[in-house]
């Protein structure tokens, strides 16, 4: 099922999807540099595994991010990825990224 995203929604999520990319990258870089930084401000996706490392987390994040960039201007975009639903247009404009429907998460 495709649905019309109109190109300035388009546009405002290939905007966001770049600019937490560059967000994810600062913070890997100084992770990997030994810096402390606080992942709190990220809004990271829950732990996978429970004590998963800081780094691992930014990683899966920005796979999500580099990811969701693939889809953004296919038909694949906006939906579930597993049960091809799709996803409430609310939960993309605040986490574009998503790439699962609430039944699913
Ligand atoms: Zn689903």
């Amino acid at each position: 099922m495709t649905r019309e995203h109109t190109p300035d929604q388009v546009a405002r999520w290939r905007r966001d999807l770049a600019s937490k990319g560059v967000e994810l990258n600062a913070a890997l870089t100084a992770i990997l540099a030994g810096k402390n930084v606080t992942l709190a401000t990220l809004k990271l996706p829950q732990e996978q595994t429970p004590g998963e490392r800081k780094e691992e987390r930014l990683r899966r994040y920005l796979d999500l991010v580099s990811r969701a960039q693939k889809r953004l201007g296919t038909p694949e975009w906006g939906t579930c990825v597993p049960c091809d639903a799709p996803i409430r247009e609310v939960v993309l404009d605040d986490a574009p990224w998503t790439e699962t429907c609430e039944a699913c998460c």
